[in-house]
């Protein structure tokens, strides 16, 4: 066994709850493995959205944006493939990761897959594990804010599975939005975010809120900082938003 799946695993039991709730959708027309996949993500933490065909799947898209997308070769109606294009083609789905499921073996459907702009492709059939392992690697390289990795950014950690905060040896007090918002910057360093973009990446798209919400959380981001002195990785930049910055002047 892959030492990395017994990792995984194990972690799963003890904690089977992720430090940040992922929503995923599974396009599967076969009943069986679509419930059996179902079960394993549930079980994992996940949120699982299911749909049985691309039209289905569109539906559920627009209702609401998965964090990551599980998608069949061969489906009734369009296939994955039209699918995993109209997603990168689109604007709205065009960064949400897309793991192609198939019972296609070849090399050159692999190369039509990753074509298509799956970002990876995982051949049935497969263990529950293998899958768990691959939505991980994913998630790690597409999309860590939605991983539990511990983060160090200077003397400033943030550890996503105890929800604590330390800069230097203070342990500091952060709220959850603040915390979410945090974990945030740290995975997306030197970025300049606009309020509507933070909005969507952190309160998650579809949700009504006004964007002055963004300046008080950052408000009271900075000061839960404060007694560290790393408030000052949060710059403000004049007219576009929010950045946080990988260094810091020294404190006088
Ligand atoms: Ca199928």
């Amino acid at each position: 066994m892959h030492p990395y799946s017994v990792g995984l695993i194990t972690q799963f039991c003890v904690q089977p709850i992720y430090a940040m709730s992922t929503t995923i959708l599974v396009i599967e027309d076969e009943p069986a493995i679509q419930e059996l996949i179902s079960v394993n993500l549930s079980f994992a933490g996940h949120k699982v959205l299911r749909a049985f065909d691309a039209e289905q799947a569109q539906t559920l898209i627009r209702a609401e944006l998965p964090d990551l997308i599980l998608l069949d070769w061969m489906l009734p109606g369009a296939s994955g493939i039209t699918l995993a294009k109209k997603l990168r083609s689109e604007e709205r789905t065009r960064q949400v990761p897309v793991i192609m499921l198939t019972a296609k073996g070849a090399e050159q459907d692999k190369v039509e897959g990753l074509e298509a702009g799956a970002d990876d492709y995982i051949t049935k059939p497969f263990s529950p594990k293998e899958l768990m392992a691959r939505i991980k690697a994913v998630l790690r390289r597409r999309a860590p804010q939605l991983t539990d990795d511990v983060i160090k950014i200077g003397t400033l950690t943030l550890d996503p599975a105890t929800h604590r905060v330390h800069g230097g040896d203070t342990a500091l007090s952060v709220g959850p939005t603040e915390f979410r918002l945090l974990h945030f910057f740290m995975t997306h360093t030197e970025r300049v975010f606009s309020r509507a973009q933070l909005l969507d990446q952190v309160w998650g798209d579809h949700v009504f809120v006004e964007e002055r919400t963004v300046d008080v959380h950052i408000r009271r981001l900075r000061k839960a900082l404060e007694p560290s002195g790393h408030e000052q990785h949060i710059e403000t930049v004049r007219g576009a938003g929010y950045r946080f910055a990988m260094q810091v002047a020294p404190t006088p």
